[in-house]
């Protein structure tokens, strides 16, 4: 179905992107990743996914936090792959904090990888997907871009953030045939909820178990988490044809966390 499509996935070494990276390989796209981590680890996975879907797949080591960085990767995917028709900002981190006592340089850093960098490589991928006439930006957004929780300022901060961003492309690129569209999803099992996890059960002294089965409760009423491959599947589904006239949507996929 993405055969002949160039896609470039931000944060595709762990968790969420990774998952996204294989399902638009999966349907034939040639796709960068990106994030940190081990070289020998990053490059198992890009020949993995290379050797498994038979696409072309290439890896930039960006901080999407330097915009220099960011638009470096751009042109390093339109000479390793062609020109990028799928923009996937994924990249995201967090921290938990009150307000008062919410590092400064943390809230920089939560605001800069996971609100920032959307507006960069949109920035830099933009005029490519005006000229051929077709895009889809697909922004990682989160529940925390509708609703909030306490302690989590600068994350819910850049999420709405990013969920508002993502009107303002869409309504830029209306006629264009480009669509940009939020996900917003619930509780995932990723590092990224491993170390909430790990924070909970040692703060309140339980199991890790019992601070899963907490950490559920209190927001997402199905109980489970949401698995990668339904973020991967609903990220293939914004790609084709029959969601061209979805654009300036946030979409929950989040166990009913938001409907409360
Ligand atoms: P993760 O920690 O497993 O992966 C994060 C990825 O981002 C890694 O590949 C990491 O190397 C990369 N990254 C971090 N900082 C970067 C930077 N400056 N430059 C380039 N790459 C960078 O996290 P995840 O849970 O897979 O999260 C992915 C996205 O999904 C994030 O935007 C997160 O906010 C969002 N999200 C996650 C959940 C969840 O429950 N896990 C829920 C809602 C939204």
């Amino acid at each position: 179905m993405l055969k002949g499509k160039t896609a470039i996935v931000t944060g595709s070494t762990s968790g969420i992107g990774m998952g996204i990276a294989h399902a638009l390989a999966a349907q034939g796209a040639q796709v960068m990743i990106n994030g940190f981590g081990d070289a020998a680890a990053i490059e198992k996975e890009r020949a993995g996914i290379a050797d498994k879907y038979k696409v072309k797949v290439a890896y930039s080591s960006a901080d999407v936090t330097h915009h220099g960085e960011v638009q470096a990767m751009i042109e390093q995917a339109e000479k390793e792959l062609g020109p990028v028709d799928i923009l996937v900002n994924n990249a995201g981190i967090q921290f938990v904090e009150d307000i008062e006592k919410f590092p400064t340089e943390k809230w920089d850093a939560v605001l800069g990888t996971n609100l920032d960098s959307a507006f960069y490589s949109v920035r830099a991928a933009l005029p490519g997907m005006k000229q051929r006439k077709w895009g889809r930006i697909i922004n990682i957004a989160s529940a925390h871009g509708l609703v909030a929780s306490a302690r989590k300022s600068a994350y819910v901060a850049s999420k709405h953030g990013i969920v508002g961003l993502t009107k303002v492309i869409a309504l830029e690129t209306a006629q264009s045939g480009i669509t940009c569209n939020a996900i917003c999803p619930g509780w995932v099992l990723t590092p990224l909820v491993q170390k909430q996890i790990e924070d909970r059960a040692k703060a309140e002294n339980i199991s890790t178990d019992k601070a899963k089965h907490d950490l559920l409760a209190e927001k997402q009423p199905t109980l489970q988490f949401v698995e990668i491959a339904e973020i991967g599947a609903l990220v293939v589904y914004l790609c084709g044809d029959m969601a061209k006239s979805i654009t300036g949507a946030a979409i929950s996929i989040d166990g009913g966390w938001t409907a409360e």
